[in-house]
């Protein structure tokens, strides 16, 4: 009996985490969302469509996929998008086909997309969807940290920093705000949100069928 139940618990199943990072940018959450990659592996990742140039060291088809304004319009046209936005004066979108084979696959799912994306992901997948937003310690500190990396001209700097605060004024769009003064604890903190989703009872999907064995 005891065994029957253990190996049925084996069996559970539960529905993906669709698992927004957003913050703005320099805030920390491409180093936080790499930590979690390479500590989850149950986490797959939703890897954007992009119409901004590529920045030094970054891989087309990894960090994002770069294409250009014609190709992303027929992305658009051709609803290969789960959610789109234009954001700066780019346009970033998030392709359908992938976060399906992952949620499929049995996997939850990374997307570092902005407000925009986030408030569309969570109108179409709802409960699926949890939203952490990550706030820099301060402004001063944002920018230093822009500058210190170095991937970005002092206009495209200033024009982020403008942005910056039209983002963090959608603070409330968010299930999760965590505060980046410290990337260890910030990371753990956002390891501890996903895995107190996972672990949610209207994700388990398997559970009344366990429940009437269990009972039986
Ligand atoms: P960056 O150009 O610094 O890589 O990204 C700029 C902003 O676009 C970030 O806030 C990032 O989260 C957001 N972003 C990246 N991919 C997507 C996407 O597919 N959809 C939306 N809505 N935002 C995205």
């Amino acid at each position: 009996m005891l065994e029957n139940a253990l190996s049925d618990r084996h069996d559970l199943k539960r529905r993906g985490v669709l698992f927004v990072l957003s913050s703005p940018s320099g805030a920390g959450k491409s180093t936080i969302a790499r930590k979690l990659l390479a500590d989850e592996p149950e986490l797959g990742v939703s890897v954007s469509a992009t119409t901004r140039p590529m920045r030094p060291g970054e891989v087309d088809g990894k960090d994002y996929h770069f294409v250009d304004l014609e190709e992303f319009r027929r992305m658009a046209a051709d609803h290969e998008f789960l959610e789109w936005a234009h954001v700066f004066d780019n346009r970033y979108g998030t392709p359908h086909a992938p976060v399906d084979a992952m949620l499929d696959a049995g996997q939850d799912v990374l997307f570092d997309i902005d407000w925009q994306g986030a408030q569309q992901l969570h109108q179409i997948a709802g409960g699926d969807v949890v939203r952490v937003f990550i706030l820099p310690p301060s402004m001063p500190e944002l920018r230093d940290r822009l500058v210190k990396r170095a991937t970005d001209s002092v206009e495209v700097i200033d024009a982020r920093m403008a942005r910056a605060a039209n983002e963090v004024s959608h603070w409330d769009g968010y299930d999760y705000v965590l505060v980046n003064d410290d990337v260890e604890r910030c990371f753990r903190d956002v390891k501890t949100i996903l895995n107190a989703e996972r672990l949610k009872r209207s994700r388990q999907t398997g559970l009344i069928g366990f429940i009437r064995k269990l009972t039986r």
